[in-house]
């Protein structure tokens, strides 16, 4: 297990307040012990909500370990630096193609697609609002011929990774990521992701991503959220 509790130049306690010009897709939720400039946000539903789908354990895990190892790590990596105070997004675009700063990409590109992850997530599926109904439809012929697609790339992706719907030129896509990489860099703007890398289900499914992948899915989707992003800025 990496460490994912480092602490750098910028664990002094700041108050100052994040910048509020760009504050979706990130929140400006900030806890009173937190440190450095970029926050873990707190999870938008009880550990416990999605069960049996997701478990308790595996969102303690993967929101309380995971996630806020990321956070953590990206905080110290940027403590001291010009990338302190500008926003997850700024750090993502701005260091994408840096391979010099490729460990904050892949901390920062993974603090926000995990907060993303998160609101993609319900206690309960919803039904998909009619503007995205009809979008999806546009698309892909169906709302159950995008599911099919987005569960099959979700499966498909060889490795850790992601697999996201998304808003591209006016058309919706599946696309697959691998790591840490997300649409927002491929100007692309995310409607919805799955999380495939291993720690997502391997406490609940060991290694059956499929049936993590179609439960999600068929379960717990949060399709207002995706509906909410539809035409947002994507770069
Ligand atoms: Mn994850």
């Amino acid at each position: 297990m990496r460490s994912q509790r480092k602490t750098g130049p910028s664990a002094a306690p700041q108050t100052r307040e994040r910048r509020t010009d760009d504050t979706k897709p990130e929140r400006v939720i900030r806890g009173p012990t937190q440190v450095g400039p970029q926050v873990l946000n707190p999870l938008p539903y009880d550990t416990s909500a999605l069960e049996p789908v997701m478990s308790k354990q595996t969102l303690e895990l993967h929101h309380g370990k995971h996630h806020k190892g990321y956070v953590d790590r990206l905080n110290s990596l940027i403590g001291g630096t010009e990338l302190e105070n500008r926003s997850l997004r700024d750090i993502i675009l701005s260091t994408a193609a840096d391979a010099v700063k490729t460990k904050i990409f892949n901390n920062a590109a993974q603090a926000w697609n995990h907060d993303f992850f998160w609101r993609c997530l319900a206690p309960k599926r919803d039904k998909p609002p009619a503007e995205l109904g009809r979008r999806v439809d546009e698309s892909f012929g169906s709302f159950a011929d995008m599911e099919r697609r987005l569960g099959e790339a979700a499966i498909a992706v060889f490795g850790s990774g992601w697999a996201w719907l998304v808003e591209d030129g006016g058309k919706l896509r599946i696309v697959e990521t691998s790591n840490a990489d997300n649409p927002m860099v491929l100007g692309m703007n995310a409607l919805l992701t799955l999380d495939v890398w291993e720690h997502a289900y391997y406490v609940d499914y060991q290694n059956r991503r499929e049936d993590y992948v179609h439960a999600v899915l068929s379960e717990r989707i949060n399709w207002a959220f995706a509906a909410e992003n539809l035409g947002r800025a994507s770069a």
